[in-house]
């Protein structure tokens, strides 16, 4: 076989049908978030507002978080130097743990290299050891969900995007003793939709399922302490895994999940992704555990960070924008073409110095691209002016589709 023909011949079909990637090389200025400079393929650079990010609250350039790193790097060095159960486990890593349970008010919590190995490990080897065991999964769940899923091997069911009466038909299907496992998540991010988190698990209870919950968007974001949507909806003690990231509004990087005692040392004894992976720099669990730990105590960052969001959707919606119909803090505008999506993203780049990513192919459906928006508590009016005057540029040069 010739390999460089078979992997430049995949990239071709990539290129031919306008989904190749290319990243957007930046570099973020701390203190000045959402600033950063870009750099363009030519070599030239310039400064761009970023609307895009996944550091929904600007912690990942706190000065808190910032402190707490310094001073972990200062104490402690750089790397952990092992696996967890083999020097590798730093008291930050404890502290961190500790801090996660409390959070969500569980007996425990495990922290992972990152949000993605949280879900595929804990998935897998609960799916894995659980003898018998089915998971019933959303249909809209996250890569890092399916991977550990079809990874265990174990039965899957498939349920409608957020539809009970689905779950609830794919559960009384199963045989009463069958151990279960229901799977979804809280905020779903490319849509803005968020779940119904109560009735899920009253169909879970009823049919003897565990759940489990990422709640990778919503951690820091929703609830009285930032413990998630199922906090703000009063569910987290019913729930048997909640998962969630250190990287999105945390700021940071890392992920976890929280829960009983024996469930979090059940995946911590018999987790691959866990067992086998060097744990996170001290200063990076230290930067997470400051950054928690701000959240917690300041709720007024969560409702300016609603009002940005609901702001930015009723300036775009009057403003004639096809807004998906999102619930939660993100701002999908519909475009429905990779191309066009992606020309769109380059021209307000280009033009207006201002970075949305376009959202294609296999992140969201053929046929749904979009630019996903996602303003935070440090977008200003002036910044959100900024960016409606330039995606009328856009739309307007482009002839892209208008609201329904
Ligand atoms: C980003 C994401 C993850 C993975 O989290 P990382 O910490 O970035 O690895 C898991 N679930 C969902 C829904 C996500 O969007």
């Amino acid at each position: 076989m010739d390999y460089e023909q078979f992997f430049a011949s995949k990239i071709d079909e990539l290129k031919s049908e306008g989904r190749y990637r290319i990243f957007a090389d930046l570099e973020r200025h701390a203190g000045a978030f959402p600033r950063s400079t870009y750099y363009a393929e030519d070599g030239s650079a310039k400064e761009v507002t970023v609307w895009c990010s996944n550091d929904y609250m600007g912690m990942g350039q706190h000065p808190e978080t910032l402190a707490a790193m310094h001073e972990a790097i200062e104490r402690c060095g750089a790397g952990a130097g092992g696996t967890r159960n083999i020097s590798g486990t730093n008291h930050y890593h404890v502290l961190l743990e500790n801090e996660l349970a409390d959070l969500h008010g569980k007996q425990a919590a495990l922290a992972f290299g990152s949000g993605w190995m949280a879900n595929e490990t804990t998935l897998r080897t609960l799916g894995t050891m659980i003898p018998e065991c089915v998971i019933v999964s959303d249909s809209k769940n996250h890569n890092s969900m399916i991977e550990g899923i079809r990874h265990s091997k174990a039965a899957k069911k498939i349920f409608k995007h957020n539809d009970v009466r689905d779950l609830e038909r794919i559960l009384a299907e199963l045989p009463r003793q069958t151990p279960k496992l229901v799977a979804f998540e809280s905020v779903y991010s490319m849509d803005g939709d968020i779940a119904p988190i109560a009735d899920i698990v009253d169909v879970s209870e009823k049919h003897g399922a565990m759940t489990y919950l990422d709640e990778v968007h919503a951690v820091g974001m929703y609830g009285r302490r930032g413990g998630g949507v199922a906090e703000r909806d009063g569910q987290m003690a019913r729930l048997t895994v909640i998962q969630g990231t250190l990287a999105k509004a945390f700021g940071v990087v890392g992920g976890y999940i929280a829960g009983s005692a024996a469930m979090c040392d059940f995946v911590r004894s018999y987790g691959s992704g866990f067992i086998f992976s060097t744990s996170m720099p001290p200063a990076v669990a230290a930067g997470a555990l400051a950054s928690i730990r701000h959240l917690k105590k300041h709720p007024e960052l969560r409702e300016r960070h609603q009002e940005r969001a609901a702001t930015l959707k009723r300036r775009l919606t009057q403003a004639g924008f096809p807004v998906m119909p999102s619930v939660s803090h993100i701002v999908p505008l519909f475009v429905g073409e990779p191309v066009a999506c992606r020309q769109a993203s380059r021209e307000l780049l280009e033009r207006h110095d201002i970075y949305v990513q376009a959202i294609n192919f296999p992140t969201v459906e053929r046929g749904a691209e979009r630019l996903r928006i996602t303003p935070t508590p440090l977008h200003t009016d002036a910044d959100m002016d900024h960016l409606v005057a330039a995606l009328k540029d856009v739309w307007a040069r482009l002839g892209l589709k208008a609201a329904a």
